[in-house]
């Protein structure tokens, strides 16, 4: 394995080596000027990366297709072997799957995974048009999906660009996966493709995938994502006059819940303001909506006592915590039936593997892959954060419920935190 952790080795190498901080400042405006020119007129990382940023590939209508032709152009340049594969009937949502075929191709592969696609931009929020991938004098380059994720969808194509102009050839074989749809849970993209033939036959042995920014010195690595729950729950009880005072209204019932799901958040949300945990390591539970009332045209009916009443939950789950034990107080506490209270779990993706186990990499050496990482980190003179588990969820966690180990890793140092927001850079 030594050999082929050295290709990972090298591989992240150069990964590193094209992630170094864009903002820097230079003293002589003119020359400044002149190397931009330069640089624009030129084909280099910045040009490509730019070019990549151009396709407006953000949602509800993401143009698959010119970022496909567009990556697919310079694999072919690179000498990449390509696929492309579609998961649905109307073909409108390509991946793209490039592969560099390593010397021993029986030992399982390493995958590096981005998204194609982006969240919306509001332009009037931006000081530069959201897909102009315009350039400031100080090196930002101001795009959707500059950080989520276009910026390790071309770093992965740049690092093997230079390890081909080395005559650099991996042990084991490398592919890329360009993936539709993550902004959108990824249902018709990287779960469909990790449930597939095809995905079975790359023999994949470990994945890097996208992670986050930094805006101190040490590089980010998440190990895990929190699986996500939308959680409904909805009373029903006699309606009955204003002015009444009577038991088990719906609302009354529904306010009870609401008091003891804020206690839990307050709970959990103490233990992430006493630095005991991040706030990706304990359960989230924040409101979303609340529906009830009779409506009337001029607002509610102010003297009547709905019969139902219903709220919503955004609910995140580490995966350190335990869904059933969670579920159980939702049924008991939260909407338990003697308060006639009903509920819903939407689990928006797997929170466990086909084994059983919780979603997540482990960080410690009994994960063969975690010293490489560590090594490539070091021998560029970076210095690693404590791992993390990602608030939000990636695609990776489809690759981390087959039991491959799944690393997210955008390195990016020195860089604020702009996924998503207005101005991302
Ligand atoms: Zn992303």
């Amino acid at each position: 394995m030594a050999n082929s952790h050295h290709s990972l080795s090298l591989l992240l190498l150069f990964l590193l080596f094209l992630s170094t901080p864009t903002h820097q400042h230079q003293s002589v405006a003119a020359e400044q000027q002149q190397q931009q020119q330069d640089e624009e007129e030129s084909d280099n990382p910045i040009t490509r990366f730019r070019n990549y940023l151009r396709i407006n590939t953000a949602h509800p209508n993401p143009d698959y297709s010119s970022a496909v032709s567009y990556l697919l152009s310079e694999a072919n340049l690179l000498g990449l072997h390509s696929q492309i594969l579609h998961f649905t009937p109307s073909k409108s949502k390509p991946l793209l799957l490039l592969s560099w075929p390593g010397s021993d191709p029986s030992l399982p592969s390493i995958l590096l995974n981005s998204h194609l696609d982006s969240v919306p931009a509001e332009p009037s929020k931006w000081a530069h048009p959201p897909f102009s991938a315009a350039k400031s004098p100080d090196g930002r380059i101001f795009a959707r999906g500059a950080q989520d994720d276009k910026c390790i969808g071309i770093q992965y194509l740049e690092a093997i660009r230079n390890l081909k102009s080395k005559n650099f050839w991996p042990i084991r074989t490398v592919h890329l996966s360009y993936v539709p749809d993550e902004e959108i849970g990824g249902f018709d993209g990287a779960a469909k493709f990790t449930a597939s033939e095809e995905f079975r036959t790359l023999n994949v042995g470990f994945l890097l995938d996208e992670g986050q920014a930094n805006p101190g010195e040490e590089f980010r690595v998440f190990y895990a994502d929190r699986c996500p729950w939308n959680l409904v729950i909805r009373a029903q009880g006699m309606p009955g006059h204003g002015s009444r005072m009577y038991d088990n209204s719906a609302m009354e019932n529904l306010m009870k819940s609401v008091e003891m799901i804020t206690r839990f958040r307050d709970s959990q949300f103490d233990i992430v303001k006493a630095g005991k945990a991040a706030n990706s390591e304990v359960v989230s539970v924040n409101p979303v909506y609340l529906k009830a009332g009779i409506p009337s045209p001029t607002g509610f009916v102010m003297n009547m006592q709905p019969s139902e009443a219903e709220a919503g939950f955004d609910v995140r789950l580490p995966p350190t915590a335990d869904p059933d034990i969670l579920r159980k107080k939702i049924s008991e506490e939260w909407a338990p039936a003697v308060r006639n209270m009903t509920y819903e779990v939407i689990e928006k993706g797997p929170s466990r593997d086909y084994l059983g186990r919780p979603l997540m990499t482990l960080t410690n050496d009994s994960n063969p892959w975690w010293p490489v990482f560590n090594k490539a980190i070091a021998a560029v003179g970076g210095k690693l954060a404590k791992p993390e588990i990602l608030p939000s969820t990636t695609d990776a966690r489809y690759i981390r419920q087959l039991g491959i180990p799944a690393l997210g890793f955008s390195p990016m140092t020195n860089t604020p935190i702009l996924l998503h927001d207005h101005n991302e850079v």
